[in-house]
């Protein structure tokens, strides 16, 4: 059972089919996947919601595919873990970690958009599976590519850290880099999609694929005990996670699912590669592209495809933009690894170096509570803190020798 009405364009409204586009054809604008709620209401309880796996697709009548999940069954139901040590460290009340860098199978929330773009492309009757990427999202498609037994072409710009490339090229894909930016990958591609018939997840079929972030936030609301946060921060690249956040609360309202409350959106980039956010500070309409220079190369889109959305959710929520400097982001790593044993890739360092930011200015505050979302793993970007956290200490084998350490 399929509760998609259609595609529909985020502008003029218009109606098209539920197939491999994303642009409307009178006005240019994205498309977006519109649901029948008035039918989805009637099945989708807490009850229901909760008999069921802890998954993604516990929330599957949300989701635009039309049968079962064919691609990352297991994809989801990471934990929501309740930073305590961290809320002292940043002296805020309550303070939570939304943890994807223990996403299944490749530890970032890019599973969860990739499970549903393929699902939907097997189901649309696609064979091969392509992607433009700042680097988690091909590790995710060729690893699920792999799985669901399709070709895979992965395109990504030539100086991705070691771990996103080898984390690719372990699948047995057929990866090609760019000398360029993400954002002159991401051209290349858009004519590429045009020429072959392949599942382009993040182009031709973005609007089922983007609809697979909104599964991190429902599960956050219900690990709350079906209720909002006071706020939210979320990285930015493409700005497509922060709008689907919101989506996903104005969702769970609509269902009843959770009480109505006020909840900030927060938006974090890197100062590196900041083009909503300065666009925000700034108090512009519409953001100017960038060339990114950041070591938070998964967030360095220069420009960003729902910038201009991720700046409408950060205003209409009451919410900020903010950005770190590169050292600000590897000081906001260790606190995060060193206060609640976690090890987020830099894009988790943006993401808690901001919050520690916005706490500061006072937008955030101490008697708030705040969930800050971890989207990718640390040991993916081992560069960027290969310098910043020290040796270990060598001795030979002898009890006398570690006895002199410790004394030291
Ligand atoms: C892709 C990505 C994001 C955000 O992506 P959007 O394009 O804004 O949806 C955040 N964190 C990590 C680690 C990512 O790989
Ligand atoms: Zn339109």
């Amino acid at each position: 059972m399929s509760y998609i009405k259609a595609l529909k364009c985020r502008e003029c409204g218009h109606p098209f089919p539920k197939e491999a586009i994303h642009v409307c054809e009178y006005c240019f604008g994205p498309l977006e996947v519109d649901y029948n709620y008035a039918a989805i209401k009637k099945v989708l309880t807490r009850k229901k919601i909760e008999s069921r796996d802890q998954n993604m697709w516990r929330y599957r009548e949300l989701m635009p595919i039309e049968g079962e999940p064919t691609v990352g069954a297991q994809v989801g139901g990471t934990p929501l873990v309740h930073a305590k040590n961290l809320a002292k460290a940043l002296k805020v009340k309550e303070v939570w970690v939304k943890n994807d860098a223990v996403n299944y199978p490749t530890l970032s929330f890019k599973d969860r958009v990739v499970a549903v773009a393929l699902t939907r492309a097997l189901e649309l009757g696609f064979k091969v599976a392509a992607c433009a990427s700042t680097g988690n999202l091909a590790n995710s498609v060729s690893a699920n590519a792999a799985a669901a037994g399709m070709e895979s072409y992965i395109f990504i710009p030539h100086d991705l850290e070691q771990g996103k490339v080898l984390g690719t090229l372990v699948y047995g894909t057929n990866l090609i880099g760019i000398r360029g930016t993400y954002d002159e990958v991401n051209r290349l591609c858009s004519e590429i999609a045009a020429k072959y018939k392949w599942a382009f997840v993040n182009i031709n079929i973005r609007p089922y694929y983007a609809e697979g972030s909104k599964t991190l936030f429902y599960e956050t609301m219900e690990q709350l005990g079906w209720r909002l946060p006071d706020n939210v921060v979320v990285p930015m690249a493409g700005g497509s996670l922060i709008t689907k956040v919101w989506k996903s609360i104005k969702e769970f309202h609509q269902l009843g699912l959770i009480p109505s409350k006020k909840c900030r959106v927060f938006g974090a980039q890197a100062t590196g590669c900041s083009p909503i956010t300065s666009a925000m500070k700034e108090g512009w309409e519409l953001f100017r592209p960038v060339r990114p220079k950041t070591i938070a190369k998964s967030l360095a889109i220069g420009n960003p495809a729902d910038g201009f959305y991720a700046m409408g959710v950060m205003r209409e929520t009451g919410g900020w933009g903010e950005d770190v400097s590169d050292e600000e982001i590897v000081d906001a790593m260790k606190l995060l690894a060193e206060t609640e044993g976690i090890f987020a890739e830099t894009a988790g360092g943006v993401t808690l170096g901001v919050t520690q930011k916005l706490i500061k200015q006072g937008r955030i505050k101490s008697d708030e509570s705040v969930v800050i979302c971890i989207t990718g793993n640390g040991l993916k970007t081992q560069e960027a803190v290969a310098h910043h956290v020290g040796k270990p200490q060598l001795i030979d084998a002898k009890v006398s020798e570690f006895d002199a350490l410790l004394k030291k």
